[in-house]
């Protein structure tokens, strides 16, 4: 097989010591002779698993004791529901829209409450982050903010100060980007992009930030999902434990400022090649600009497609950009090697060079 590079936004690549270290494992764990797979969620072995993952990634992201790390299924895409039916029922909640998962976000919301939307960068295709102003938002329930944006490539790179809980989809960039949790009264993520397999979206909430709804099913209760532990029916045990490896893979390089280190130096190459050139261009400028999700273009579709062909015959695999932004995306997650971003930029030049 030759050697591939995968460029995937999610599901993403994985570190290959977390897939080898689970390959190592899959028939017996730690001498049980069991797979992870085949464990009661409410047996020892399995507890060490699960409180392992959180105390690794309470570490990572230096998380305080004043908020739970949860294990919930559905992804990112049923929080955004989850979260309006908990917070937003019957009030005003206040979403900045910054893209594709944003208004996805505001859309779920608006089954429950009512959205308001205090700035939004659709005038020019998501382009860039929308300033807001931070006063007055005391008659908001919830302020959601998506940290980074897959699709279009634009990334917060401060938090605001808030006196209204502060909701974070951070599913594209968590772990790999500076969050002040003590901040926040609530983060989500899918765990497939930077965390490890589908299947886990983990859920960083405040212990306090209580929903006043009563008669929740306890499916969609936070509640009822801190007092339980994850455990109120089955977790997604084996993602649970894969997130662990993954997490116990990122404190071995350092943790988070390492990889922010390393994701920009990574995405800086890519965006240095492509400002130099006639050929390439990215439609994101300025300090906007994703350390995860890099989306760029060729000088017209034709060739977009073609350079994706090209690309896939070579081994860099995922390239074609989200089926509603065009052109070519590369995502460069933590676990994407910088190997790959140079073997990318060789063949961006040789592609040049044969389509001029
Ligand atoms: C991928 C993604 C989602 C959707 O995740 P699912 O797990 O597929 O529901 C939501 N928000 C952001 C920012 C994403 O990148």
């Amino acid at each position: 097989m030759t050697k591939v590079y995968n460029f995937s936004a999610g599901p993403a690549a994985l570190p290959k010591k977390v897939l080898e270290k689970a390959q190592n494992q899959l028939l017996n764990y730690k001498q049980s002779g069991m797979s992870v797979m085949e464990m009661s969620h409410r047996s020892a072995i399995f507890e060490e698993i699960l409180e392992h993952a959180k105390a690794q990634v309470k570490e990572l992201m230096n998380i305080p004791d004043t908020h739970s790390i949860l294990f919930l299924q559905g992804g990112a895409s049923m929080q955004f529901h989850m979260l309006a039916l908990n917070y937003a029922q019957g009030k005003d909640v206040a979403y900045v829209d910054t893209g594709n998962w944003s208004q996805k976000a505001m859309d779920e919301a608006s089954r429950y409450g009512t959205v308001h939307c205090i700035a939004s960068s659709k005038d020019k295709n998501y382009s860039y982050i929308p300033e807001f102003s931070t006063d007055n938002l005391e008659k908001y329930a919830y302020l959601h903010l998506t940290t980074n944006n897959t699709l279009e490539g634009t990334a917060f790179t401060t938090l605001p100060k808030v006196n209204i809980p502060l909701i974070l989809d951070a599913s594209s960039n968590i772990l790999s980007y500076d969050i002040d949790v003590s901040q926040t009264a609530l983060i989500y993520a899918g765990a497939q992009k930077n965390i490890g397999a589908a299947g886990v979206t983990m859920v960083i909430i405040r212990n306090d930030f209580i929903s006043d709804v009563k008669d929740l099913p306890p499916m969609l209760s936070y509640e009822t999902m801190i007092k339980n532990n994850s455990l109120y029916n089955t977790p997604p045990t084996y993602g649970i434990y894969i997130a662990g490896l993954v997490f116990d893979w990122l404190q071995e390089l350092g943790g988070v400022d390492a990889m922010i280190k390393l994701n920009t130096i990574k995405s800086n190459k890519l965006y240095d090649f492509i400002d130099h050139s006639d050929f390439y261009s990215c439609p994101v400028h300025g300090s906007d600009r994703s350390l995860t999700n890099i989306p760029f273009k060729s000088p017209n579709e034709t060739l977009d497609a073609k350079f994706v062909k090209e690309a896939t015959d070579k081994g860099l695999l995922n390239l074609k950009g989200h089926r509603l932004i065009g052109g070519m995306r590369a995502s460069l997650y933590n676990a994407f090697p910088l190997e790959g971003v140079e073997a990318l930029i060789d063949f961006m030049i040789q592609f040049e060079g044969e389509n001029q």
